[in-house]
């Protein structure tokens, strides 16, 4: 008896499904699954045809055999009706995703999610937070060249998402492009133009995609058995969230009109978590920020690299002594959506927020105290 996996893939938009309007710009088109239908890679026609196309099994589509797998494995695509550059989601964008992934979570094996790849390190990060538990795998993809040319990354992206979603016991949310499956948390968007768009500076990728696809189990945040099959969502999160770089033109004022409207600020300082210290009346404002319980969180500008509890230099030792909370070495991206995630529990106080966002909870940061 042959097996089956089944993994709902849900496309929500970006490059992957886009061609360019009567403007000359990319814009996400409807329908993918017409398309995909037709790509010999992704679909088994002749497969379909015979076994699939008289049973109530017509909506699926099906990966050709090779040599990855002895299962069958079927996918649906689900398609939003509103597609979107993925420049254009929102924090609302996210929960809907997330909504979607619990309420099909019985009904299949996985989750392909096709996402945009401007704010994929975003939507990863968010996602990681608010599932709270998971059992199955999350993998978000995309493309860099649209999948109607012939020279997409689409095809390769798509078809190991699903091949790893259904072969591979990941559960978490997690990103594979080019040939590598990172951790949602973890990515970065690093290149526009390179067909290996994300990386993963200070955590290595979870999978490699060579003539096989496994995943070294020491890469696993949890083992089989300690991993309920049940998903658990958190179906809020904070908007008034915001990320402020320290530049050298920085000044109070700009400080404050960003804090005043934010619970949690995302600080993006040089180097070690550094900042100007000579102009006073700069860091007055932050002080100011923490004493009023904004939730301050110092993440490096640097690609690689950390911010810890303790300064390295007099340019970050007032940061430390006023409350604002180190990053450890979380992306700004995931520093966003965990503050998002964080300040949206309402029943913590401010010293269980600050707490939590320096506790590793989904994989997302390294505390060498903890
Ligand atoms: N602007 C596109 C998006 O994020 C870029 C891409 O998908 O590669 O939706």
């Amino acid at each position: 008896m042959v097996q089956l996996k089944r993994i709902l893939v849900i496309y929500t938009g970006g490059t992957f499904g886009m061609l360019k309007n009567e403007k000359g710009v990319l814009v996400p088109q409807k329908n993918i699954e017409q398309v995909i239908r037709k790509l010999p890679q992704l679909h088994d026609i002749e497969y379909w045809t015979n076994h699939l196309s008289r049973t109530d099994m017509k909506e699926y589509l099906i990966i050709p055999d090779g040599k990855d797998t002895e299962l069958k494995v079927l996918y649906k695509i689900f398609e939003y009706d509103e597609l979107k550059d993925s420049s254009d989601f929102t924090i609302d964008d996210w929960l809907k995703m997330g909504r979607d992934i619990k309420k099909y979570y019985h009904d299949y094996d996985g989750f392909v999610v096709l996402h945009g790849t401007d704010t994929t390190a975003y939507g990863a990060s968010v996602l990681s937070f608010i599932l709270e538990s998971i059992g199955k795998n999350v993998i978000l993809t995309g493309a860099q060249v649209p999948i109607f040319q012939p020279r997409s990354d689409g095809n390769n992206n798509f078809l190991c998402a699903v091949l790893i979603a259904a072969t591979q016991y990941i559960p978490e949310v997690t990103v594979f492009f080019g040939s590598k499956l990172f951790r949602g948390n973890r990515v970065k968007k690093i290149s526009n133009t390179r067909i290996y768009a994300f990386d993963s500076p200070n955590f290595p990728p979870l999978l490699e995609a060579k003539t096989t696809l496994d995943i070294d189990p020491k890469m696993l945040i949890h083992t089989p058995s300690s991993v309920p099959d049940e998903c658990r969502l958190h179906d809020r999160l904070s908007r008034k969230v915001y990320v402020l770089k320290v530049v050298p033109t920085i000044t109070p004022e700009v400080i404050r009109a960003v804090f005043s409207e934010m619970e949690g600020v995302v600080l993006e300082t040089y180097g070690n978590g550094n900042m100007p210290i000579k102009r006073k009346e700069v860091y007055k404002e932050i002080e100011r920020a923490v004493k009023n319980n904004v939730l301050v969180v110092n993440v490096t500008q640097c690609i690689n690299g950390t911010v810890l509890g303790k300064a390295i230099y007099e340019t970050g030792l007032l940061l430390v002594e006023c409350g604002v909370v180190p990053s450890f070495d979380m992306t700004s991206e995931a520093a966003f959506a965990k503050l998002s995630y964080v300040l949206s529990k309402t029943e913590l106080s401010y010293t269980e927020k600050v707490e939590l966002m320096k506790t590793n909870i989904r994989g997302e940061l390294h505390n060498p105290l903890q």
